[in-house]
């Protein structure tokens, strides 16, 4: 079975993941890419469309609209939950602002993109989560949009695949960011009691509010090689407990080995196994 073969290792250095992609904004926009893990040019075409390192294995962050490309069967994919209305609750200073200009930068209405599509012919809820809409940050309407899409997929009787990618809880939403945890999970919890199947895939990078919530309830849960998935940061952390952590803190690599994550697999990868297991779920 093709979900248990051998990989290539790819080695973890020493910088996480969030300075990776700090350096690799550097590289100006052109032809060749520096890939942020090691530090080789690449021309931009060899990336293809997985977006993978060539020489090493690297692989690089994508929007929600390539994700959805890349995973469901073409033509498939129906968007839902499009008209719900963003707020600014707190009346946040120059949070519509930054909303405003996020939307028109990244075209995307929120930091979720829902819906239903096939994987392999087989029909599923999705959610995609994408981290160039302020770090995939957890407020009202993504919380929303999540929570719709579970109570969706329950009264259709479909699976669901949860994409996650967030830097956690939008800070400029305060608890009501917050409460979207316990409100996703407790459609977690109703999705499951109906026997339906709910997959998380963990992204780079998976933290805070999302990690300590519905990334980690799927009754199976996958992740993309060198993800970083974690709940506070490793500088909290270390400024914490007065200690160094181990380079491969935090990595997908080392949170599988303490039993977080089912299965780390490869981009190339990932339609057919998500395939292979609502198959053998249906
Ligand atoms: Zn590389």
């Amino acid at each position: 079975m093709r979900l248990f073969k051998k990989r290539a290792f790819i080695p973890i250095t020493k910088s996480s993941r969030l300075e990776d992609e700090k350096d690799a904004a550097k590289v100006p926009e052109g032809m060749f890419t520096q890939c942020p893990n090691c530090k080789r040019s690449i021309y931009g075409k060899d990336l293809g469309s997985e977006k993978i390192c060539p020489k090493c294995g690297y692989t690089f962050r994508i929007d929600a609209k390539k994700r959805i490309k890349l995973t469901v069967d073409e033509g498939t994919f129906e968007e839902w939950n499009v008209d719900i209305a963003f707020k600014n609750p707190l009346d946040f200073p120059n949070y519509d602002e930054k909303i405003s200009n996020v939307q028109s930068k990244t075209n995307l209405h929120e930091a979720v993109v829902t819906g239903k599509a096939s994987i392999e012919g087989i029909e599923a809820a999705i959610c995609v989560m994408d981290s160039h809409f302020i770090m995939g940050s957890m407020g009202s309407v993504v919380g929303e949009k999540i929570t719709r899409t579970l109570e969706r997929a329950t009264k259709e009787k479909l699976p669901i695949v949860i994409f996650t990618a967030s830097g956690g809880a939008r800070m400029q939403e305060g608890i009501l960011s917050l409460m979207q945890m316990a409100k996703i999970s407790a459609a977690v919890a109703r999705h499951s009691k109906e026997g339906l199947l709910y997959i998380t895939v963990l992204t780079d990078p998976t933290t805070g509010g999302v990690t300590a919530s519905f990334a980690m309830q799927g009754d199976i849960i996958l992740s993309e090689p060198r993800a970083l998935v974690g709940f506070a940061g490793r500088r909290v952390i270390e400024q914490t407990i007065k200690e160094t952590l181990p380079d491969d803190f935090q990595l997908a690599e080392s949170v599988l080995k303490n039993g977080f994550i089912d299965k780390i697999i490869p981009r190339v990868d990932l339609k057919e196994t998500l395939g292979l297991i609502l198959k053998l779920h249906q």
